[in-house]
């Protein structure tokens, strides 16, 4: 029996090789006319006009933020069911991190920000998680009726769409190309935008605060992208569409086997949005006697690979408890959905007998 992993990391095949032989042999290491054309090339797949390569996607949110003329003092309401890096960015620029309760979708709820909205609040920062799409429309209104920056944890959402638009076009898009992510360059991240004056700042903060040579406006940092990375980056501009599709159509399979089981949650697609299943996420409902736990052991056993995604509140860490820059809210969803959470297989190279194999794994944790 065959290991089925929760993810694979897809490398390309010959066009990879040779552009990024390419990339070596052209003596151009650093950052070059490689990473623009990556950068074109998603701007042309989301929609966007700007879209600036950074060393990783916590830069980038890094990036959003500082560029929004965001820092010490300010505060970012976020989701607090989300990968650490969110956090870990908005502490980075100097910032304050708040919490408000995610929803059905596992997203920041537009319904629970408003309140949280002071003074001090200069941002609204939903994540797109697991490749759905938050729910853009309220954030967009909000921000606009207090003057608030929109940054987009786009990180896991590559493609994803909201009413037709991609995920990264309604506020500052911040994304992640790390190896497990829908699309990489091993470690890597775009910042996206349609706003040219943002998109200037990010790029001279990228480069040390140089404008020109020696014409320093800022003190900057070095945030760049090498053309070996954007050499790994490119041809999968021209898959991501097939591997999406792949995906959705696991996805489908997935919630088809694993329908009318009593405690088991599928994932909860929203009207509207275009999910790119970046993880294909159950819920657990601890009162059917089985735990999220009980179903990883099983799936353990049936060579079956899972993941939790997250296994904590994002704040719930020693490290943070006494912060004044993270303040805790009441966010009993997140808390519940932690405890509930399992990650299954949906990534493009599964086949068919893999799929049933979750499916029957899954449904004999609970017979
Ligand atoms: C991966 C990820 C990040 C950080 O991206 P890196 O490239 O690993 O720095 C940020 N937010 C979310 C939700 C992520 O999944």
């Amino acid at each position: 029996m065959n290991q089925i992993n929760i993810t694979e990391i897809d490398v390309g095949g010959p066009e990879t090789e040779s552009l990024v032989l390419e990339a070596l042999r052209s003596g151009r290491l650093a950052s070059g006319p490689l990473v623009e054309r990556l950068e074109d090339g998603f701007a042309a797949y989301i929609g966007v006009d700007h879209v600036i390569a950074v060393n990783n996607g916590t830069t980038a949110l890094v990036a959003a933020i500082e560029a929004s003329g965001i820092g010490p003092g300010d505060e970012v309401i976020t989701s607090p069911f989300t990968f650490v890096a969110t956090v870990n960015a908005i502490l980075e620029a100097g910032a304050v991190a708040r919490f408000a309760d995610i929803g059905d979708d596992f997203n920041l709820d537009p319904a629970k920000v408003e309140s949280l909205i002071g003074p001090a609040t200069k941002a609204i920062m939903p994540v797109h998680l697991y490749g759905q799409c938050a729910d853009m429309a309220p954030f967009m209104a909000l921000a606009a009726e207090h003057g608030l920056a929109v940054i987009e944890d786009a990180a896991q959402a590559h493609g994803a769409t909201y009413r037709g638009a991609c995920a990264g076009t309604f506020g500052v898009g911040c994304f992640s190309l790390y190896a497990t992510k829908n699309m990489t360059t091993g470690e890597g991240g775009f910042v996206t935008t349609n706003d040219a004056d943002l998109a200037d700042r990010v790029r001279v903060l990228r480069n040390q605060g140089m404008r020109a040579r020696y014409q320093y406006e800022v003190a900057g940092h070095n945030w760049r992208l090498t053309d070996i990375q954007a050499a790994i980056g490119i041809p999968q501009l021209a898959t991501l569409d097939d591997k999406v599709a792949a995906r959705r159509s696991n996805a489908a399979y997935l919630t088809n086997g694993l329908a009318g089981i009593d405690g088991l949650q599928t994932p909860v697609v929203m009207e509207s949005r275009g999910h790119v299943w970046h993880q294909y996420t159950v819920r657990v409902d601890p009162a059917s006697g089985v735990t999220r736990d009980d179903l990883a052991e099983r799936l353990t056993e049936h060579k079956v690979g899972s993941g939790i995604y997250y296994p904590k509140v994002v704040y719930d860490y020693d490290c943070y408890r006494g912060n004044p820059s993270v303040i805790p809210g009441a966010v009993p969803n997140a808390f519940a959905a932690a405890e509930q959470v399992l990650s299954l297989p949906v990534h493009p190279n599964l086949d068919a007998d893999d799929l049933d194999r979750v499916i029957s794994s899954v449904r004999s944790t609970f017979d």
